[in-house]
């Protein structure tokens, strides 16, 4: 029997709509009707796949504002981010409306004959979406994957469903064949389990929790079905004593805070350099204390609530079994608040220095020299991304190269660009989304040899 969700608003924890939760009698036809769409789509020329999603592009760009607005009302998320974000999707769709053209294989010389290579289409994806980033995270998917040729079903998370659910009407609106992209809302136990052990569904494509990331690619196995896995952080932000210690300072809350920590590029590790750490933390104090905690329906607003109750919970937790150094301010009253939190660190092994707490809390820690550095940030079992602080650029290349991580920024904190590969090391993830190669993951290569003869 279908069940239904009600939607927060974690701001004000107020409900905003119920919505259906498909079973799985409802995920299994989704299923089906995408994998009956799928042989059109596949040989649905290149050049109309790309008129396609150019298409579905324009009429992304056209709402950007409606869904700024549901993502802030249904995640907490910041207008600023949130215009990020639905611009994000945009520019995703127009990136890869340029692959299906592009989609090239190889010629191979061989004796008697040519051989030739080809990316071929998996046939259904599915693709599993946290809560931390429902546009950008759904896009990064479905937006490589229809350029390759797959069709698509995506579950969002249930506390965030309603942008994806928008996109899906929007793919409609825009002249995707039916089932080609279908938005099934429901919950991971039902119909993010059902894309695992559906036949039909060729790849699982998952953002989430390592946990959950381990007991898909367990599942997986079973088929051989392929994964692509995206999964938690811990990431380290390195200050080396001869950076430029004010831009390192005002830089660092916004790594960490942004979206209230719920990031899994996160840099919720400081790493100074034990001769500027003082300088450094006295730095640091009014950076953290100027952030604009509002409430995100105030577009001057920085940073919002945390998604959920039991996230709040999960967060304090943390901070509670830890000793806050100084916090930032947040609202009280309704809605899931919690200040940008900074903790003083010196135990390699403590809780908070060790685990993702994905909330607005920021661990700092001395260290003496490159080797020490090095070694402390890669003392995680995660490997996603990080920064690197220095005014050396041989150190800046050497520690770069010795970070075990997918995504590292030097003199800055950027790792995601649309059109460069994102992805984790370790239990970061496996595979990489986005930049050129991203609908290969999508594909598997088929060589073909013909004879002269
Ligand atoms: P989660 O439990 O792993 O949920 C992520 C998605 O998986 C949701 O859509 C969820 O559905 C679904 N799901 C849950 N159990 C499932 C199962 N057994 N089979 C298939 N799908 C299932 O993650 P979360 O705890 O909500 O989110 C926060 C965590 O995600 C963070 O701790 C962070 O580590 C990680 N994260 C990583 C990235 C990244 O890019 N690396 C990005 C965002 C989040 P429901 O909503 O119905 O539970
Ligand atoms: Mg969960």
């Amino acid at each position: 029997m279908t069940s239904t969700y009600t939607v927060v608003n974690p701001a004000t924890a107020e409900a905003v709509v119920d919505v259906a939760m498909a079973d799985l009698v409802e995920t299994d036809a989704a299923i089906e009707r995408a994998a009956e769409a799928f042989p059109a789509w596949r040989d649905t020329a290149p050049g109309e796949k790309a008129r396609l999603l150019r298409r579905f592009e324009a009429v992304v760009d056209d709402h950007v504002e409606d869904l700024d607005e549901l993502e802030v009302r249904n995640s907490g998320h910041t207008w600023g981010n949130a215009t990020w974000e639905a611009g994000n999707v945009r520019d995703v769709l127009n990136y890869y409306s340029a692959a299906p053209e592009r989609l090239l294989g190889h010629q191979i010389p061989v004796a008697g004959g040519i051989d030739v290579t080809f990316h071929e289409p998996l046939g259904v994806v599915g693709i599993i979406v946290p809560w931390n980033f429902p546009m950008p995270i759904a896009a990064w998917g479905f937006a490589p994957a229809l350029a390759a040729g797959n069709t698509v079903v995506l579950k969002p998370a249930e506390l965030t469903p309603l942008t994806a659910i928008r996109l899906g009407e929007l793919a409609i609106e825009a002249g995707l064949p039916e089932g080609v992209f279908t938005v099934i809302p429901g919950k991971g136990s039902v119909t993010g389990e059902r894309f695992v052990t559906h036949p039909a569904v060729r790849k699982v494509c998952f953002t989430g929790s390592t946990a959950v990331g381990k007991r898909i690619m367990a599942g997986a196995a079973d088929q051989l079905k392929r994964v692509t896995l995206e999964l938690g952080g811990k990431s380290a932000n390195i200050v080396f004593a001869d950076a430029d210690l004010a831009k390192a300072a005002a830089s660092a809350p916004a790594a960490v805070f942004d979206n209230a920590g719920q990031d899994c590029c996160a840099r919720s590790r400081i790493l100074v350099e034990r001769s500027a750490y003082d300088e450094f933390v006295s730095l640091l104090e009014p950076a953290v204390k100027a952030v604009k905690v509002l409430d995100p329906s105030d577009r001057s607003s920085e940073m919002g609530p945390l998604i959920s109750a039991g996230q709040h919970a999960t967060v304090k937790g943390y901070v509670d079994a830890a000793e806050i150094a100084f916090a930032g301010s947040a609202p009280d009253g309704p809605g899931f608040w919690f200040p940008p939190t900074v903790v003083l660190a010196d135990d390699p092994a403590a809780t908070i220095w060790r685990e993702e707490v994905f909330g607005p809390v920021v661990a700092v820690m001395p260290f003496d020299d490159e080797a020490h550095a090095v070694r402390l940030a890669n003392d995680t079992e995660f490997g996603l991304s990080g920064s690197i602080f220095t005014r050396d650029v041989g150190r800046a290349l050497r520690v770069s190269r010795a970070v075990e991580a997918g995504a590292l920024s030097v003199n800055s904190h950027s790792s995601v660009r649309y059109w460069t590969p994102f992805g984790g090391f370790k239990q970061s993830g496996i595979g990489r989304e986005l930049g050129p190669d991203a609908p290969h993951a999508f594909t598997d290569v088929k060589n073909i040899f013909i004879s002269n003869d």
